[in-house]
């Protein structure tokens, strides 16, 4: 059997052994989900609600276990993993009353009546990156099994540790087995399979722009429905008439966090120019005070990178013609530790301005006006998330409705909350996760005509 060895990314110290899943375990797990599925979608909406509360309560009762599982698995802080076990807490309370609200509609046409049914779909596959491990698992598996349909959630080879012990919490509340499965494996084995098995009827599928193409395209054989969250290379666009000294201080956080592997990050910061030195420096300031160190410390604002390969990857942006302006402090010794790191740009065609490095690196760019700043924020082939900071609430509008991308912050970099809808334009993605609309994509509309004449 073969088996995949987690190490700690703070340490490099050898954690557990796991073991992964080939092609006829995999379709043994597919079968008994698609079996599942004969049962939890006519288990009664109130019921389905119930235990789907009985799941959340349960995990809330567990978030410290699950943040500490995190910080030894994927090196996040033990503040970030206490918010990330607190959100699968949170979703699925949310999506806990979707059984009881699925409505259809009632549509006037002639001779007869007309009613829309939102069907459950049957088994979803989920395919998990290794980045936030824990709230990716849950935005997909809440709203699917809270639709009626069954789930196969395949964990990143790097960090299963998380959404194992999120099975066995499932099982405790009473999710039936068979409903929520969770299968360790490589993604071109057991994330393949979920691709080709035509009783998967839908991927979920979160990670990098090259795999998430594959899979849309695998998709297509079969008609399987996709939702896509991609890469980003957001843009922080700071202007002259904003709170400099407070767009310098939150910069930092709406980059490095999560060491800067975030979908989200904004990784790009757009400067207009009367204000570039100012901003500068505040910046240098807010970058050399952020604090990198062992994750387990409360004080901890960035820990490692989440791996050996993951370090070299972003070390590899790190050409010589890269002009590094300023970086903060990292740990050295043991440990994939990657410094905060701001990086200025004579050409914007440089790879690590274009690319997402997803690695505590952020550019710093000039802009002229309202309209500069929009074409060099939607110069790029993704469009997730990003923030603007003014104080001219004309301009705010403007410019939020001119970038290019799924998620934008007026004068904060927050991005993601539940309750609202989240995901990317162009290249970020396909579809959208979170708030009231995503269980729309785990149902089918059937439509059934009563004719009232006979
Ligand atoms: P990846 O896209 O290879 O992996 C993401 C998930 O997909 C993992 O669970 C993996 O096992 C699975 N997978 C891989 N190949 C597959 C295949 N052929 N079929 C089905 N599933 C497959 O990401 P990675 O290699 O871990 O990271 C590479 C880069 O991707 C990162 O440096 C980063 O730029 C980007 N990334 C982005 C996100 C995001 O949230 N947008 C998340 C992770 C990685």
């Amino acid at each position: 059997m073969s088996t995949f060895t987690v190490i700690n990314p703070s340490n490099e110290e050898v954690v557990q052994e796991i073991a992964l899943a080939d092609i006829a375990q995999t379709d043994a797990i597919i079968e008994k989900a698609a079996k599942a599925f004969q049962s939890w979608r006519y288990v009664n909406p109130g019921d389905r609600a119930r235990i789907m509360r009985k799941f959340a309560t349960i995990i809330d009762a567990h978030i410290e276990e699950l943040a500490q599982l995190e910080v030894l698995n994927a090196g996040h802080t033990i503040g970030n993993a206490r918010w990330e076990a607190g959100n699968v807490r949170d979703v699925v309370n949310y999506y806990s009353a979707v059984p009881e609200r699925l409505f259809g509609r009632q549509i006037p046409v002639p001779n007869g009546i007309d009613i829309t049914f939102k069907e459950p779909l049957g088994v979803v596959g989920i395919i998990v990156p290794w980045n936030f491990p824990m709230p990716i698992a849950g935005w997909g598996f809440a709203p699917a099994i809270a639709a009626g349909n069954t789930v196969v959630l395949k964990p990143a080879e790097l960090t299963p540790m998380t959404a194992i012990r999120l099975g066995e919490l499932a099982l405790e509340a009473g999710i039936p087995d068979g409903v929520l499965n969770i299968i360790p494996g490589r993604g071109s084995v057991v994330g393949q399979r979920f691709v080709t098995h035509p009783a998967v009827r839908k991927l979920v599928f979160t990670g990098s722009t090259a795999v998430g193409k594959s899979i849309m395209a695998g998709a297509a054989d079969q008609v399987k429905r996709v939702t896509l969250e991609l890469g980003g290379k957001s843009a922080n666009i700071v202007f002259a008439d904003a709170d400099i000294e407070k767009a310098a201080a939150n910069a930092p956080g709406g980059v490095f966090d999560n060491a800067g592997q975030d979908c989200c990050a904004r990784s790009r910061i757009l400067v207009q120019a009367s204000a570039y030195d100012k901003f500068m420096g505040h910046l240098e300031t807010a970058v050399k005070n952020f604090r990198c160190e062992d994750p387990r410390l409360e004080t901890a604002e960035m820990g490692p990178l989440v791996s050996a390969t993951q370090f070299e990857r972003v070390k590899d942006f790190m050409t010589p013609d890269v002009k590094i302006a300023f970086q903060g402090t990292a740990p050295t010794g043991k440990g994939y530790w990657f410094p905060p790191t701001v990086i200025e740009h004579s050409n914007l065609n440089d790879r690590a301005y274009r690319e997402e490095i997803f690695g505590p690196v952020v550019s710093v760019v000039r802009f002229e006006d309202e309209a500069d700043a929009i074409r060099i924020a939607n110069d790029s082939e993704y469009g997730l998330s990003g923030s603007l900071w003014t104080r001219d609430v004309g301009r705010a509008i403007r410019v939020a409705r001119g970038v290019e991308s799924g998620n934008l912050s007026v004068n904060s970099n927050s991005a993601v909350r539940y309750w609202t809808p989240f995901g990317g334009y162009k290249q970020s993605g396909l579809g959208r996760e979170l708030g009231p609309d995503s269980v729309d994509s785990f149902v089918e509309t059937k439509n059934v005509f009563f004719d009232t004449q006979s």
